[in-house]
């Protein structure tokens, strides 16, 4: 039961990975779109009739109906150079390569927007537990969705459909890259919302409840004086797994609500 617990724990945190691929997508390359940038982005409404107009069908698929892409099919996965990605639906900045890095998922991943303009982040049930879900903030095109095991500074990982984007070299548009760097400079914080971070508290603290509940009730409430004695074996120190699983997941709990304050501030 502990071990199923565990095995459920993992697939959870496998994330991206754990979502379906759409139908067949054809493997396009990235539009390139040349336009006035504004430095902040507009808000953008249209019909699906008109988004379906200026969208090929795989990008309306994962932008306007949030489909998947097929993870290792993005050009944007290879992408290194200097530059800006924007939604491919209004064209709005919303990563540069500076955050970019290679995650292994097969789909092109940041740790960082450019500023709290550029994304919102709502939370997901599609799946059993709940993900945040990554939006264009102008026009609330569907991108991705962002995970906790990101590298330093932030530790996000925001996994996008390449699809959802284009990229425009710096030496391409040297006026986006000049936006885009003011906008970066601001400094702006994205805050989490509260129920991406909630439910694996919850889960954390109850695997260590269970955990540590069932240390104490096949020892005792004073397991701990299992050292205590004289006739101390080695079998007794495989008794206290429980507890040392129970702990670790008591003290990923309170990690995770340390790192969500910290971030809230
Ligand atoms: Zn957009």
């Amino acid at each position: 039961m502990l071990r199923v617990l565990g095995l459920l724990i993992g697939s959870i945190s496998m994330s991206c990975a754990f979502q379906l691929p759409t139908s067949t997508q054809r493997i396009a390359a990235p539009i390139r779109v040349r336009a006035v940038t504004p430095l902040l982005a507009t808000k953008v409404e249209k019909t699906d009739a008109e988004w379906k107009e200026i969208l090929r069908p795989e990008q309306f698929n994962v932008l306007r109906k949030e489909g998947t892409e097929r993870p290792f099919t993005s050009p944007l996965n290879d992408v290194k150079e200097d530059g800006t990605f924007r939604c491919a639906g209004c064209a709005s900045p919303l990563f540069t390569t500076a955050t970019k890095f290679e995650s292994g998922s097969g789909w092109p991943s940041f740790y960082d927007p450019i500023d709290a303009e550029a994304v919102d982040l709502t939370v997901d049930y599609k799946l059993v537990m709940p993900r945040t879900e990554v939006t264009c903030k102008s026009c609330g095109g569907h991108l991705g969705h962002v995970f906790d095991d990101g590298p330093k500074p932030t530790g996000k990982r925001y996994c996008l459909n390449g699809v959802a984007m284009n990229f425009i070299l710096d030496t391409e548009d040297p006026a986006l890259a000049n936006s885009v760097m003011e906008r970066n400079t601001g400094g702006e914080r994205i805050n989490m919302p509260l129920m991406s971070v909630l439910p694996g508290v919850a889960l954390d603290a109850a695997v260590a409840v269970l955990f540590i509940s069932s240390f104490i009730s096949k020892n005792g409430s004073d397991g701990l004086a299992l050292f205590a004695g004289d006739g101390f074996e080695i079998g007794q120190l495989l008794e206290l797994g429980p507890l040392a699983i129970g702990a670790y997941y008591a003290a990923r709990a309170s990690q995770k609500i340390a790192i969500f304050a910290t971030k809230s501030e």
